[in-house]
């Protein structure tokens, strides 16, 4: 274990069909009461458990981070904790613009924004909402100033609906010093209508780019690594890519993940998570509460990817936690 993330919010101010399909997350869907929710003093008291346990990299998402109220001031909480090395934030970058100084300012060190394209058709249809790149495009160059870098630009590649443009995002980003991710897309949940002809495989996605702009392979950064890296042989910045479909990683996995109702799940693709907040809320000591975390981390045995690759379960597959609700 040594890779946290906290859902902060389960709310989002977009509609990714691939995350938050407008037609399931309407009006009158119910997200989480406030009750629920970890307060800030909540998440710190975990957090800094965690970090006993040996947890160095700690992220920040959701739904979208930013949407939750006094933020940066939970940040200066969560940096103040020995022991967290890397600190970053995963965010759609809507309201960043605002809240990058603050968010520099509480401590955080880095950040990653997703942008699925820069063509604005597209990513109006991709954010369910209508919304053009400008924002975005706006909040990371805000971002870059105050000094939240390396940023890492994240992009979903799907199929029919965002591919022809992911040679256009790479051209643009490079010789920046931000790093773009293509991340295969995923059935995470239960809800995106998923399939596996929606999937860009990632060796295809680098593929196409280095036709046009020459990659070659580069070292993970250390043990565990999700992205698979690739330079510019001109010497003008790197790529990565996310092969969770296509190579999945569940072996070197050494996360684990917090949902906004204090759940611990150590699966993007697991069904069900153990509550943290219950035992909390009933009076558990720290001792108590490690104690819970470690039996859960020693017994684990997930490979959903891997057995996913095997052999294809289909609407047989369990049903799974939505991605929202545990971050990406
Ligand atoms: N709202 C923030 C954002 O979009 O950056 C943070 C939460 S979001 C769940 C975290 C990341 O997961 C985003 O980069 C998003 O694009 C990615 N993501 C969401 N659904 C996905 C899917 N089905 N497959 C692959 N990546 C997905
Ligand atoms: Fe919101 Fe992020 Fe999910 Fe898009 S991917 S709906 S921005 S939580």
């Amino acid at each position: 274990m040594r890779d946290l993330r906290i859902s902060v919010t389960d709310r989002c101010n977009f509609r990714c069909p691939y995350c938050m399909p407008a037609e399931i997350y309407g009006e009158a869907y119910e997200f989480l009461p406030r009750a629920d929710i970890l307060t800030f003093e909540e998440l710190t008291r975990l957090v800094g458990i965690f970090a006993g346990l040996g947890i160095e990299k700690l992220r920040v998402t959701g739904g979208e981070p930013l949407v939750r109220n006094d933020l940066p001031q939970l940040l200066s909480m969560l940096t103040a904790i020995d022991g967290i090395e890397d600190f970053t934030l995963t965010t759609n970058g809507y309201l960043l613009s605002q809240l990058a100084q603050p968010l520099k300012d509480a401590g955080l060190a880095r950040i990653t924004i997703s942008l699925d394209s820069l063509d604005d058709e597209v990513f109006k249809t991709m954010n369910g909402r209508g919304f053009t790149t400008q924002r975005v495009l706006e909040a990371i160059q805000t971002a870059a100033d105050v000094g939240l870098s390396p940023i890492k630009i994240n992009c979903v590649v799907q199929k029919g609906v965002n591919d022809h443009t992911i040679v256009d995002l790479a051209r643009h980003f490079k010789g920046t010093g931000h790093i773009v991710r293509y991340i295969e897309y995923m059935d995470v949940g239960n809800r995106n209508g998923w399939r596996s002809e929606h999937v860009v495989p990632a060796e295809e996605i680098v593929a196409k780019i280095d036709a046009e702009m020459p990659l070659e392979a580069i070292e993970s950064n250390y043990h565990g690594e999700v992205a698979t890296r690739y330079r510019y042989k001109d010497g003008s910045g790197e790529i990565g890519v996310i092969a969770s479909v296509t190579k999945p990683f569940c072996g070197a996995c050494t996360r684990v993940r917090l949902s906004t109702d204090g759940k611990i799940f150590t699966c993007l693709f697991a069904s069900q998570g153990v509550s943290l907040k219950d035992p909390m809320r009933a009076g558990a000591s720290d001792g108590e509460l490690r104690e819970i975390i470690t039996g859960i981390w020693a017994v684990r045995s997930d490979r959903y990817s891997e057995e996913r690759a095997a052999s294809p379960l289909g609407d047989a597959a369990p049903k799974k936690i939505e991605m929202y609700q545990i971050g990406g």
